[in-house]
């Protein structure tokens, strides 16, 4: 006989954290909220910054020529464009609404530039840890338009993007990740109810980018330590489902998971890497230009 005994264990918010503002790349003005003194990292997230304006002061400048090794850069366009270019001669425009998953491996030189020179540019800038044995990979791209990000309304006409993982049955476009992520972008209407399942043994965050929304451990409670507030990034208790509630105004929010690596990490600007001496050789190898190949 066989009998499913999987119990529900409903996520709650294990810690909060508001983004700050800082500044990267050439003079871009973003929140960051991964990454920062606050929440150096959350396994395998490596940093997750916010950008918002319609201020051309705040991100015209862009992120000129730079390098990455040992992980990947996520990018996903809300509003605006932004031209992307690496030294290999890859060259290509992020829409709004479309996503570009970069993996770094063994070094990448590139530049993001917007494409616009006034308007609302808006969006997110990930990375994602990779996993010591494959840090030195050949570097990959995934460049998804916006209309291949499949979505689903719920019954109250909020919708969810799926752009990487599953929900509700439907699977998003980013595959092949090591980290296996889950990557949703969730409208919500006023009031309106959402649940998702998650991978009780990966790391999981919400992070509320309009209006606010209640995370549930137990149907109906809400307090100041259910709530998340827009610019916020709630780390997740482990679990196997999620329920979010947005409150009295429409919300939108992010919601990542992914398989923590559990190996050490040394940082340091662009390279991401498990010891010192691994971050030397980066630094050395892109002196002798060998990140060009
Ligand atoms: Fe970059």
């Amino acid at each position: 006989m066989t009998v499913n005994q999987t119990r529900t264990r409903i996520c709650a918010i294990d810690r909060t954290v508001k983004s700050i503002k800082t500044s990267d790349g050439a003079g871009v003005n973003l929140r960051r909220s991964i990454g920062s003194h606050q929440l150096s990292e959350f396994d395998p997230f490596l940093l997750l910054d916010e950008f918002a304006s319609d201020n051309p002061d705040d991100y015209i400048a862009g992120f000129p020529e730079h390098p990455h090794r040992g992980f990947e850069t996520v990018t996903y366009m809300l509003d605006g464009k932004m031209e992307h270019r690496d030294s290999v001669g890859n060259r290509g425009i992020i829409e709004s609404g479309g996503v570009q998953w970069m993996t770094a491996g063994r070094g990448i030189i590139h530049s993001e530039m917007p494409r616009q020179e006034q308007g609302l540019m808006r969006g997110f800038q990930l990375w994602v840890n990779l996993p010591a044995r494959e840090k030195m990979k050949a570097p990959r791209y995934q460049n998804i338009d916006k209309k291949e990000i499949p979505f689903y309304p719920l019954e109250d006409g909020s919708v969810i993007k799926i752009i990487a993982g599953t929900s509700n049955g439907i699977e998003g476009p980013v595959r092949n990740i090591d980290v296996q992520p889950l990557f949703l972008d969730i409208h919500l209407k006023a009031g309106s109810r959402f649940h998702q399942d998650l991978n009780e043994s990966h790391n999981s965050f919400l992070y509320v980018y309009e209006g606010e929304v209640h995370i549930g451990d137990s149907e109906g409670v809400k307090n100041s330590e259910t709530l998340l507030k827009s610019g916020s990034i709630g780390l997740l208790t482990r679990g196997n489902l999620l329920r979010v509630e947005a409150d009295d105004q429409p919300a939108r929010l992010i919601c990542l998971s992914g398989k923590p690596l559990d190996e050490p990490i040394v940082r340091h600007g662009p390279f991401v890497m498990n010891s010192y001496e691994e971050i030397e050789k980066a630094f050395s190898d892109f002196r002798k230009g060998r990140f060009t190949s």
